[in-house]
């Protein structure tokens, strides 16, 4: 089974994608996202000039070693565009894997763990009231578990809030979360952590009040605060018993966390920008945190992110990939694949993806009763339109980044 072609398809259908299509000699096709959400067109060239000729000609069945030779061979290890383009073949190559096998992905890594899983979505709000619509509207669509952002007084426009007003009166599509905007320069935005620190508990009392204690209610600080602001931010937040409180600190300083765990007990989730295992090597082996945020797309793909999950197990800290709209379909679905086969599995992010997405690429995975699952078919269970991917040529989109009052960038 010889990797034969290996083709790298940009596609901008609601948003830009990077996948990765690896062909045998056989006619097997394997897909791997290699999305990078702001920096897609650097793996992009990372994978034609660099990886794709190294490809050609190896056994597709050598997933290990294929990992093994991208990683250590190149000498400049790790780092975001690195680890987007190792995740990508090694995805494609599980594909390939469960199609020859004739079995779902899952099934390669274990079988199934558990019968589904438990996602949440995106509520939020820039007021309390719209807020709350936003939450009943995601337990409308089945949701069981709700990630709450919200306004805060004195700001104009802060991470992971709808507001896009523009983009609902055009589409009629309710416009949630997507913080890559096209265009040619990031929109900027404005932060103040004091006005933040003082309103956010006052919102989760709100919402406590108006949906019980039942829900489970997650929270992203977006790396915006120093350690101890942090750990007064999980302090006031204890009385409204969150799933996880996310970032709280830039996740670059790992040490951060220290002082943040002496000082609160709400449960804290890290890692979505971390690459490797050596990012969690010591607050795993500490356990200053609950959950791992790595999705398969960012850390080296299926193979590696298991390792790092194995590794967290052995510390009772359970998975939380990273799982907005930057996450193409094809990294879902293996990350659902991964999910349901490890057994310290805790919670996925899943935002649902636009039409124009679905229509490019194939699914088979299922969403009931606020549980996914990947679904049966041979694979990943995802297969690409090339015609219809072709209709949506990329385009230029950045991430948003802050400014204090003073003018100061701050982290977003
Ligand atoms: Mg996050």
């Amino acid at each position: 089974m010889i990797i034969e072609q290996a083709e790298v398809i940009v596609t901008s259908p609601d948003r830009n994608f990077v996948t990765l299509k690896l062909t045998t000699d056989d006619g097997l096709t394997g897909l791997g996202d290699a999305t990078l959400n702001g920096r897609e067109l650097a793996v992009v060239s990372y994978l034609k000039e660099h990886v794709v000729p190294l490809l050609l000609g190896r056994d597709a069945h050598r997933i290990e070693d294929t990992w093994q030779f991208l990683y250590r061979s190149a000498y400049w290890r790790r780092g975001p565009v690195t680890m987007a383009a190792v995740a990508a073949v090694d995805t494609a190559l599980w594909d390939i894997k469960g199609k020859a096998a004739g079995m779902p992905v899952y099934q390669l890594l274990g079988g199934a763990s558990r019968t589904g899983l438990l996602a949440y979505g995106h509520a939020s709000g820039k007021t309390t009231e719209e807020l709350f619509d936003s939450i009943r509207s995601y337990q409308e669509q089945g949701y069981r578990a709700i990630r709450v952002q919200t306004g805060v007084p004195g700001l104009k426009s802060i991470y992971g809030i709808a507001s896009n007003a523009t983009f609902e009166a055009n589409t009629g599509v309710r416009y949630d979360y997507e913080p890559a905007q096209r265009g040619d320069l990031p929109k900027e935005e404005d932060w103040d952590t004091r006005s933040y620190l003082r309103h956010v508990p006052t919102v989760f009392e709100a919402v406590r009040n108006e949906f019980g204690p039942e829900v489970p209610l997650l929270h992203d600080a977006h790396h915006r605060l120093t350690p101890v602001q942090a750990a007064k931010l999980g302090k006031s937040l204890e009385p409204y018993d969150l799933f996880w409180l996310e970032d709280v600190t830039p996740a670059e300083n790992q040490e951060a966390l220290r002082l943040v765990r002496q000082h609160t007990t709400t449960p804290l989730a890290i890692g979505e920008i971390f690459n490797t295992v050596w990012d969690y090597q010591f607050i795993i082996r500490e356990q200053l945190i609950d959950y791992v945020r790595s999705a398969v797309t960012h850390t080296g793909g299926i193979s590696h992110l298991k390792k790092i999950l194995d590794y967290a197990a052995q510390y009772q800290i359970k998975s939380g990939m990273h799982g907005p709209t930057d996450i193409s379909p094809v990294g879902m679905a293996a990350q659902m694949h991964l999910s349901l086969a490890v057994h310290n599995f805790g919670i996925l992010e899943y935002m649902k993806h636009g039409q124009k997405t679905d229509q490019v690429f194939a699914q088979s995975f299922t969403w009931e009763n606020g549980m996914l699952h990947p679904g049966d078919k041979p694979g990943l269970g995802v297969e690409l339109d090339t015609d219809e991917a072709g209709r949506y040529p990329y385009v230029r989109a950045y991430l948003p980044f802050n400014r204090l009052a003073d003018g100061t960038v701050h982290d977003w």
